[in-house]
């Protein structure tokens, strides 16, 4: 062989090589599990819904942010998917009453279900509704038999869930049996007030909730809490933890997002929020997840709060980057929708 024609051979191969390479980084194997979009309607909402609780919207509250945006941003961070969570649940919540409710709900999780099926190789769309309202079970099944929606999204403290409530329990029952017949992710929001006791409401739930769907994934968001990793997160936490941890018990099937347990404004030099006395919440939150087994701990950022690559620095400098890297490459097998 000449001397030409092996350099010639090594430029191709060094050539195809980088290609591969990049096409690889390109296309990235990430996914982040918990993502918003909204549509004009729901910017309108978002600001009532604001107001409600006190609070001055952000820049972000005025942006639409569909399918296309969202994929523009995964690849920019290099992440291939996302769960797009519908917001749904928001037209029935009792904070913010609006007119035609119903149709509104099926109006927003249609709109989502479209946005994903845009990009269905990537995205994945979760419908919500308020599990209390009557319309849910009708809701759930609709979104089931269309075969466009991966999973559920439920929002206790949006809804106002009250564990302590027979009746709300009774209900969540037949909620939680609906998406597990149907096979759809129940990916939940539990944490539901700011004075909250985390072991008993945990408790409820293993006993009187989990067992109803043990045939389908159960994500609990934000590791329980609802922002920040505080001391009653804890121990909501442990309780689940010693319920997947129980032999012949169940509890393989519950998943954990890390979505804004580190503050997205941790970067300007605040901490993870401090419980009381001796308790430190950066000491504990790697020991929990460690528990827990990381396997069953899920890459989250509940966008538009923050951007993805922001929020692995952040959860990099909390719990290591091996640990980060080794939670990003986690994926849910499921078994519904696309
Ligand atoms: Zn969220």
């Amino acid at each position: 062989m000449s001397l030409y024609r092996t350099n010639m051979l090594a430029a191709l191969l060094v050539l195809l090589l980088n290609s591969g390479l990049k096409a690889q980084v390109r296309q990235g194997s990430y996914t982040d599990y918990h993502v918003h979009l909204q549509d004009s309607a729901t910017v309108q909402l978002g600001f009532s819904m604001l107001k409600a609780f006190g609070q001055a919207p952000t820049k972000t509250d005025s942006l639409i942010l569909n399918a296309d945006t969202l994929i523009e941003r995964l690849n920019r961070a290099k992440f291939n998917k996302a769960w797009i969570l519908s917001n749904a649940y928001w037209y029935g919540s009792p904070f913010t009453p609006v007119e035609n409710e119903y149709e509104e709900v099926k109006k927003q999780n249609d709109w989502t279900a479209a946005q994903a099926a845009r990009y269905a190789d990537r995205l994945a769309a979760f419908m919500s509704v308020n599990p209390l309202k009557p319309y849910a079970l009708k809701e759930i099944e609709r979104c089931a038999d269309s075969k466009h929606f991966t999973g559920l999204k439920l929002h206790f403290a949006n809804s106002k869930v009250n564990l302590f409530d027979k009746a709300h329990v009774s209900q969540l029952q037949k909620v939680f049996a609906l998406a597990n017949e149907n096979r759809l992710v129940l990916f939940i929001h539990f944490r539901n007030a700011q004075d909250w006791n985390g072991k008993t409401n945990a408790e409820i739930f293993v006993k009187h909730l989990a067992a109803f769907a043990k045939e389908t994934k159960i994500v609990i968001a934000h590791l329980g809490g609802w922002g920040n990793y505080d001391k009653p997160t804890d121990e909501a936490l442990k309780v689940m933890v010693t319920y997947m941890h129980k032999n012949g018990a169940g509890g393989n099937n519950l998943y954990f997002d890390l979505s804004a347990v580190l503050p997205a404004n941790a970067n300007e030099g605040r901490q993870p929020a401090e419980g009381k006395g001796s308790w430190n919440a950066a000491a504990a939150l790697p020991k929990r997840i460690g528990q827990i087994g990381l396997d069953h701990i899920l890459f989250g950022t509940d966008w538009p709060l923050i951007d993805i690559d922001p929020y692995t620095r952040l959860l990099e400098s909390a719990l290591g980057t091996p640990i980060v890297r080794e939670i990003l490459r986690n994926t849910v097998p499921v078994d519904a929708g696309k």
